[in-house]
Formats: structure tokens, C-alpha cells, sequence
């Protein structure tokens, strides 16, 4: 009987995989198969599918049965490959384990290196190298790397053993230990494991690897890897593979060394191949800034060969890929390696530079251009930088007070903290934080996450906290040496010379400069990004900026491609401008109470919920028309030419009414009015859930006066701008319609005004009337709504709030943990719930063409904004989203994206 599949072999001659079965062996494996076979070196090794995560958390940790047979079968493939033997004591194999799943998670798997080593095999390990410092230098690492991913033991253990010797004998880096001392390194660690674990360290090669595959497959389920899946939205499912590959050694000597490099800036973008390395070093001591690694480019002076044969495969690989890539190689003793090659993480201005160049370059195609950017990163591309008229006096007044390296552009201000729990409960409270530390680990993601910025004493451009800021779109600075942390007094400080420092608390405030590594001791301002500048205040020509011209061009073909058309949220004058510059092709969304709460205007609105009787109501509301007509007039001659949904009076009245003693009194005495009566009148409205209480259509229904009043307004500005000469297309809506009769009573009066304002004025204007759906009721009764209806517009926050029975601003107490036990997978107010709201929005229009096949249908609220949702929207046939005008690139580049992943 044939007998799954679990193990697939990569090397030169013999590659199993390749690069297109990713979701089965992993980027890892499935690209160093690709490598091999497209004659890369690569070490030697096979991959054990993902397939065998899945069994072993679907079968209580138990592996398939044949697994171990295919496991033996491609160790002696290895051994004879390699011309090795694992366990030997003369020739002996020694492997690295490491994990790999189909989505790149950096740093949050662990693996092991130097795996087969034990008091027998290092002997063979000498004999091989005569390099005996060489063989204990890559014991002690191993005895730590398993103790931390198999062991389970801090790596603070190893570290203070490691420390301690070198203090003993008065050294300072580790390539400064020497043989003895490393051997007398392996005994204490030894020693350690003994004490900590409670067992001798494993001497079975076989065992360690049994061991170490499985600690690879638990580390699955680890509370780091849940964090970053939970972050970037992966699914559980997918599971880890797990790489078994033969070592090469960086560490054999001032010969080896090991490094990472980017086929371009990951940065910026430019193409300009990017890298740094370690002499004498192995894994991952260059990310992890043990030591400051070299710039890629002195590789040429010490080893000339191996330098452009590196630059000749990173060409290679970029060419095959046809995307940039990040690379890890290792050079034992001038042989180089590689031992890993994906696609390169990137800023959002790198993104754009990158695909724009390479299609440029003839690499790459339109549709690819656009999939390859993701859109949730172009936000950062229209973030705020400093103000330089600002920057130049803090420059001048000597705030500069140190420099690092520029890992993440943007520019971020914000009161210092030095752990993430700090920054995660400051950011809680609505403060704007930027985390200090000396480095950061998978641990900290939540902190940075949490940061506007990150800045950290060590490491390089690929540094963990380089690597996931980039991911995350932070501004960053890392390898800021001036910067001396003390934790236990809650200070840093930063040396500007051996005279000169600069001592901070935390909570004070610093700027960072993502762009130039700069950190500033004050709290700048920050002004538009670059393309703002071009395309919003046009204060630059868009000749002038490269970055504009991508971005532009960008946007171009995305909107050539999109089905969706994407709206704005917008309820003012200068909100629908900058909406339309960004792109809108209407308003989805105005929301008029936002025009209430201006000065003047709200005691107006005041006086009216607080009349007697229908005459006092009516003549404030007739206070409140001019004000209301113009702002119409404004949105709509920004918006010449494009429709406008206005939607009707929404909150509950109490949100006009202040509720603190002072201002009642103030008001009191500018309306001319007992505070008693005001304050009855506030206990009056006052509502249990007022979510739930006298707001949208129900408040129209029990004061008709106020859409009434709102109904004119718009015809009037409709019709008077109309006469000018400007296109105006309003779309009124109700909102929260429930039952059809709600809607049907609102039609008829909305009807009678806007005739009734065209009479006067003597005008026809095509205007349309519809409802939102937000009520779970209104999506199950939609056909006889859109009996009524011109239009539906899918208000997304309050049916996920009704349809999932929770409110937005009380969630957060569960949410968290709901989204932690994935209950949900993200969080339904960012990503639209297809299983449930979705299905809410399917029978509503289901429905509502049964009655009305007419019916246009878009989506307002957070969600038209988020990638996910808006494709969800693209799938069910909505004809636009509607969202935030900095959101908008967003949206119509997903809507892009949507169109053509839908082929
Ligand atoms: P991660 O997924 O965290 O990048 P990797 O599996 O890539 O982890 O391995 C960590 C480090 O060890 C990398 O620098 C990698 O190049 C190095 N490494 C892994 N396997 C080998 C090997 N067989 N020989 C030499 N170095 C290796
Ligand atoms: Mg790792
Ligand atoms: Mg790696």
C-alpha cells in the first residue's frame, strides 16, 4: 500500500519541492528546493510538510505513523549526499531544525543549529576542521539554542554564564574567547541544563532530533506566534513545516562568516543592493546585535570572490522571483551559501518605488505592480513629517541629541517608555508613546504595536525591531548607541559627548525621524507627507517628486481596475475636498449633526430641544436652516458633479445637552432659561442604552420639524447651486429605519419639502432618496423597504454593533480575548464579519432586488476602509464603499486588488 507523503528532499541533485508548493513545505523549504534546482548552493536537507502540523494537533500531538520511516530513509539520503554520518565519530553529520510556514513569520519559530553534537561527535568535528575552537564554539551554541527552543530555559541563563566567563578572563566580545575558554563555556552550560532541567543534556543525536522537531511543531501554538498571527490576520490552519538541513559553518575562522542581504532598499526601494555581515559568526548573530555587523560592501575588500558571486545570485534570484529578495547566506571558509530566500518585507515607499521600477524594468506587469503593493502600507506613504521650519530650530537649539540608524520612515512624537507593557497601557489611555529599548524581541510586539515609534540602542537595519516596524509602518531607529537606558531609575540617557549628555525621564517627551535617524528631545510638529503636498495643498509641482509621480501612477491603473467605486466620509466643506483629492468619486456618507456642534450653532440646536411648545421648536429650526444650507453649499460645489448621500439627523438629543453643573448654568443663562428646567429636561431625555433609545428616524417621526427643516436646507443649496451651473446629485438618507411604515412616513415627507423647494425656486434636481441598513430587522424585511427606497446604504458599525449585540464602545473589555481564543479572527468593528453581519448584508439585498432590481447598494462605516472588508463588498456586488478620506487610497487600491485576484 502507498503510504502518504510527509518528506520531501532539496539539494542539487535531487529537489523534491520547489517554490510553488509553499502552503505544503513552507517559504523556507519550498524556496531552498526552488534554489537548488535552479543551481543555487544550497545545503543539503528535506522538509517535513506542514501536512504533519496539521496531523499533529489534529491527532493529540501524535505523528502519522509512516513518518518515521520517511524521516530515517531521508537522513541516509542526507548522509550519503553529504558523504557524512549522523552521530559519527569520525565523519559526523551535524543538521540545523528549523521551522517555516507558507506565510513568512520573522522570528517567531524557532530553530536550532548544530544539531548531532555531543562529547563523541565533537571529536570528529576537530578531526574534520582542526579547528577545535571552531568545534566547542558551535557546541556551546547549540547547548543554548536547544536548551531555549527544545529545553525551554531562558536564554538569560546562558547569557549570565557566558558573561561571567568573559569577565573572568577579562574579554569583551565572544570571538575573543578562546579554545579552552569555550570548553570550559560547554561544561558550565552543561552544568546549567543539569541544574535548571533536572537532566543530563541529551547525547542521542536521534533524540535531539526528535526532540527539536517536535519543539518546532509545539512552537506553532506558541503565545508569540498567536500574537503575530492574530496582528497580520493568518490563519491557525496553515501550520509549520519543518526544514532538516545540513550545517555550514560561518564560524570556522576569519575565512567564514554569515550575513543577510536585500536585492534593493528595503527602506526606500532604491536599487541598490543592501546587506550587512559578521565575520567568524553564525545564524543569527547579525540580527541579533551581539556584535555590529559589517556593511555588505567590505565583503568586496576581504573576500573579492565569494562578494560578487553573492551579487551575481542576488541578481539571479531577483530575476527568477521577479520581486526583491531577502537573503541569508554563510560563507565556510570562502564557500558561500545560501540558506534562505523570500520576499523581501518593505516599507510602503519601497513597495511602490520597487514594483514601479521593476516595471519599469520590464520584470513585472501592471496587474502584478498593484498586487504587490499592500494597501493598509499607504497610509505611512501620506504620514506626517516634521515640520522642517521646526526641525531647523530644534536643530539650531541643539535638540538633536543623538543619531541611529534610519530603519523606518515616518515621523513620530511621543512620551518615552521603556516596555511594552508601559506602552501598551499608555497607548490604552489614548497617549501617544514611543517605546526605548535596547533591542526588542517577538515579545515586544504588542508594545510596539501600541508606539507611534520605536528606537533601540542595537542591531542593524534587519534587527527584529527594524524588520517588524517595517511590517508594522512605524517610524524606527535602531543601533542608537549614544543611548544608555537605565530601567531601575527609569532614566536614559543620551551621550552626545564625553563631556556633553542629555538625561530624560520616562514620560517625557521625544521625537523620532524615521527618515534621517534623528531623535530630538522636544515634541515637533509634523506636517503633511510629501504627496499630501502635491496633491492635497499642491505646494510642490508633481514633476518635482518621484515619489508622487509612483504613486500617481499608481493610482491610476488601480482605478482603471476596480469595480467598487469608493466614496468618502465626508461632513464638511474642506473634509470633502481633501476626500476628492484623494480620489473620492462622491460622498457615501455626510453626517449632518456634525454640523451642530459648532459654536454658535449649538445653542440654537439647544433652544430647540428645549422649546415648549411647537412654535419656540420651530423658530429655532428655522435658526438652524441657514447654517445647515451652508454647508450644503459647500460639500456640494466641492463635490461638482459627484453624488452626495446625506444622511438625516442620527444621535440622541442628549449628546447636544451638557451634563456638568457649571455649563448648565452658563447655558441657562444664555438661553434665558431656569437651570431647573434645564435639568429636567436632561433627566427627561436621559436613556437606559441610548444606542438603542429616540435616535435616527425615530427622532424625525416625533419632530417632523427637524427633517423638514433638513430636507429644505439641502434642496435649497441643490437648487441655488444648480442655477450656477454645478452638477449636484444629493442622495438623502434615513437612518436607522427598522420597519418599512418608519421609512415609508420619512418618504413622503422628504417627497413634499424637496417638491415643494423646486416649486419655489423653480428648478427640477435629480435627487434620490434611500434608508441605511443597520437595523438587523430592516435586512430581513428589505423587500418591502426597498419598495420605498432608491438606494441602501449598509451602515457596517451599527449592524455589527445590533447584529452581534455588542456596542463598539463597550467591547473592548471582551474583544481582546475573544479575538485571543479566535472566537472571532480580527476584530468585526476593523474587518467586516462575513459569516454573520455578511449574512445580514446578503439577504438585504437578496431582498431588496426581489422588490426594487434597481436598488444601489454601498457600504459606509470603518469597514469600507479595511482591504478585507472592501473585498468582501467587491464579491457580493455592492457598487461602492464608502470611508475616510485618508483612507481612500486604501480602499480603491483593495478594490484593485479584489478585481484582479477575481481574474
Ligand atoms: P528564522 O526563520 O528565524 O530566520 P532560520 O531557520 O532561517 O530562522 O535560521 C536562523 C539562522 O540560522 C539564520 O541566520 C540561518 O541562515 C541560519 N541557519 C539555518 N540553518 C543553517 C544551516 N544549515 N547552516 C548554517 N546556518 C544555518
Ligand atoms: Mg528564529
Ligand atoms: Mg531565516
Amino acid at each position: 500500500m502507498a503510504t502518504h507523503k510527509y518528506v520531501y528532499f532539496f539539494s542539487a541533485k535531487n529537489a523534491e519541492g520547489d517554490a510553488s508548493k509553499k502552503q505544503l513545505l513552507g517559504g523556507k523549504g519550498a524556496n531552498l528546493a526552488e534554489m537548488a534546482k535552479i543551481g543555487v548552493p544550497v545545503p543539503a536537507g528535506f522538509t517535513i510538510s506542514t501536512e504533519v502540523c496539521s496531523y499533529y494537533y489534529d491527532n493529540n500531538n501524535e505523528y502519522p505513523k509512516s513518518l518515521q520511516d520517511e524521516i530515517n530513509k531521508n537522513l541516509e539520503i542526507l548522509e550519503q549526499e553529504t558523504g557524512k554520518k549522523f552521530g559519527d565519530s569520525q565523519k559526523p553529520l551535524l543538521v540545523s531544525v528549523r521551522s517555516g510556514a507558507a506565510v513568512s513569520m520573522p522570528g517567531m519559530m524557532d530553530t536550532v543549529l548544530n544539531l548531532g553534537l555531543n562529547d563523541v561527535t565533537i571529536k570528529g568535528i576537530i578531526e574534520q576542521s582542526g579547528n577545535e575552537r571552531f568545534a566547542y564554539d558551535s557546541y556551546r551554541r547549540f547547548i543554548q539554542m536547544f536548551g531555549n527552543v527544545v529545553l525551554g530555559m531562558k536564554h538569560e541563563s546562558f547569557e549570565h554564564e557566558l558573561e561571567t566567563l568573559k569577565e573572568e578572563v577579562k574579554v569583551k566580545l565572544d570571538t575573543d574567547l578562546d579554545t579552552n575558554n569555550l570548553k570550559e563555556l560547554v561544561k558550565r552550560y552543561k552544568s546549567k541544563v543539569k541544574n535548571i532541567v533536572g537532566v543530563d543534556f541529551p547525547q542521542d543525536p536521534q533524540e535531539q532530533l526528535q526532540k527539536a522537531i517536535d519543539a518546532v511543531f509545539s512552537s506553532w501554538m506558541n503565545p508569540r506566534a498567536n500574537t503575530y498571527r492574530r496582528l497580520n490576520s493568518i490563519s491557525d490552519k496553515i501550520g509549520t513545516a519543518v526544514n532538516v538541513q545540513s550545517m555550514v559553518f560561518g564560524n570556522m575562522g576569519e575565512t567564514s562568516g554569515t550575513g543577510v542581504a536585500f536585492t534593493r532598499n528595503p527602506a526606500n526601494g532604491e536599487k541598490a543592493f543592501y546587506g550587512e555581515f559578521l565575520m567568524n559568526a553564525q545564524g543569527e548573530d547579525v540580527v541579533a546585535g551581539i556584535r555590529t555587523p559589517l556593511s555588505i560592501e567590505k565583503l568586496n575588500d576581504i573576500m573579492p570572490h565569494v562578494y560578487k558571486e553573492l551579487l551575481s545570485i542576488a541578481q539571479k534570484l531577483e530575476n527568477h522571483y521577479t520581486d526583491m529578495q531577502d537573503l541569508e547566506f554563510t560563507i565556510e571558509n570562502k564557500k558561500l551559501y545560501l540558506l534562505q530566500t523570500r520576499s523581501g518585507k518593505r516599507t510602503g515607499f519601497a513597495s511602490i518605488r520597487i514594483a514601479m521600477e521593476m516595471y519599469d524594468e520590464k520584470l513585472i506587469d501592471e496587474k502584478t505592480a498593484i498586487m504587490r503593493i499592500d494597501p493598509n502600507a499607504l497610509p505611512s506613504l501620506l504620514a506626517n513629517i516634521f515640520d522642517p521650519a521646526e526641525k531647523k530650530i530644534a536643530t539650531k537649539e541643539n535638540k538633536i541629541i543623538a543619531h541611529g540608524l534610519a530603519a523606518g520612515p515616518g515621523a513620530a512624537s511621543g512620551k518615552i517608555v521603556f516596555t511594552t507593557e508601559k506602552a501598551v497601557e499608555l497607548a490604552a489611555k489614548g497617549e501617544k508613546v514611543i517605546l526605548l529599548t535596547s533591542e526588542t524581541s517577538p515579545e515586544d510586539i504588542s508594545g510596539m504595536n501600541s508606539s507611534q515609534g520605536i528606537l533601540t540602542t542595537r542591531g542593524g537595519m534587519t534587527s527584529h525591531a527594524a524588520v517588524v516596524a517595517r511590517g508594522m509602518n512605524k517610524p524606527c531607529i535602531v543601533g542608537c548607541t549614544a543611548m544608555e537606558i537605565d530601567l531601575s531609575k527609569g532614566k536614559v540617557r543620551f551621550v552626545k559627548s564625553d563631556t556633553e549628555f542629555v538625561i530624560l525621564s520616562e514620560f517625557d517627551e521625544i521625537s523620532i525621524d524615521g527618515f534621517t535617524g534623528e531623535i530630538i528631545n522636544k515634541d515637533l510638529k509634523t506636517i503633511d507627507s510629501e504627496i499630501e503636498q502635491v496633491f492635497v495643498t499642491e505646494e510642490i509641482a508633481l514633476k518635482d517628486s518621484t515619489i508622487a509621480q509612483h504613486y500617481d501612477k499608481l493610482m491610476a491603473w488601480a482605478n482603471k481596475y476596480k469595480k467598487l467605486m469608493v466614496r468618502a466620509n465626508a461632513d464638511t466643506g474642506p473634509d470633502a475636498k481633501i476626500a476628492r483629492k484623494h480620489g473620492a468619486m462622491g460622498i457615501g456618507l455626510c453626517r449632518t449633526e456634525h454640523m451642530f456642534f459648532e459654536e454658535e450653532r449649538i445653542m440654537t440646536m439647544r433652544r430647540m430641544i428645549l422649546a415648549v411648545n411647537d412654535k419656540e421648536r420651530q423658530m429655532a429650526i428655522d435658526e438652524l436652516l441657514p447654517y445647515q444650507k451652508d454647508d450644503f453649499i459647500e460639500i456640494f460645489r466641492e463635490m461638482n458633479g459627484l453624488p452626495v448621500t446625506i444622511r438625516l439627523l442620527d444621535p440622541p438629543l442628549h449628546e447636544f445637552l451638557p451634563h456638568d453643573e457649571e455649563l448648565i448654568a452658563d447655558m441657562a443663562f444664555e438661553l434665558n432659561k431656569s437651570e431647573v428646567r434645564i435639568k429636567n429636561k436632561i433627566e427627561d431625555l436621559k436613556e437606559f442604552n441610548p444606542m438603542l433609545g429616540h435616535r435616527g428616524c425615530r427622532l424625525a417621526i416625533s419632530f417632523p420639524e427637524i427633517p423638514k427643516m433638513q430636507v429644505r436646507a439641502i434642496m435649497e443649496a441643490a437648487c441655488e447651486l444648480q442655477k450656477e451651473g454645478i452638477e449636484v446629485f444629493p442622495e438623502i438618507m434615513v437612518p436607522l429605519v427598522g420597519h418599512y411604515k418608519e421609512l415609508e412616513i420619512q418618504k413622503d415627507l422628504i417627497r413634499e419639502v424637496a417638491e415643494l423647494v423646486m416649486r419655489e425656486k423653480g428648478i427640477t434636481v435629480k435627487y434620490s432618496l434611500g434608508t441605511m441598513i443597520e437595523v438587523p430587522r430592516a435586512a430581513l424585511t428589505a423587500d418591502k423597504i426597498a419598495k420605498h427606497a432608491e438606494f441602501f446604504s449598509f451602515g457596517t458599525n451599527d449592524l455589527t454593533q445590533l447584529g452581534a449585540g455588542f456596542s463598539r464602545d463597550d467591547a473592548g473589555s471582551f474583544l481582546p480575548k475573544y479575538e485571543e481564543l479566535g472566537i472571532y479572527d480580527s476584530n468585526p468593528f476593523q474587518v467586516l464579519d462575513r459569516d454573520g453581519i455578511g449574512e445580514l448584508i446578503k439577504i438585504a439585498i437578496d431582498k431588496g432586488h426581489q422588490t426594487n432590481p434597481n436598488i444601489k447598494l454601498g457600504v459606509c462605516g470603518e469597514h469600507g476602509g479595511d482591504p478585507q472588508s472592501v473585498e468582501f463588498c467587491h464579491k457580493i456586488g455592492l457598487s461602492y464603499v464608502s470611508c475616510s478620506p485618508y483612507r481612500i487610497p486604501v480602499a480603491i487600491l483593495a478594490a484593485a486588488q479584489a478585481a484582479i485576484r477575481e481574474g
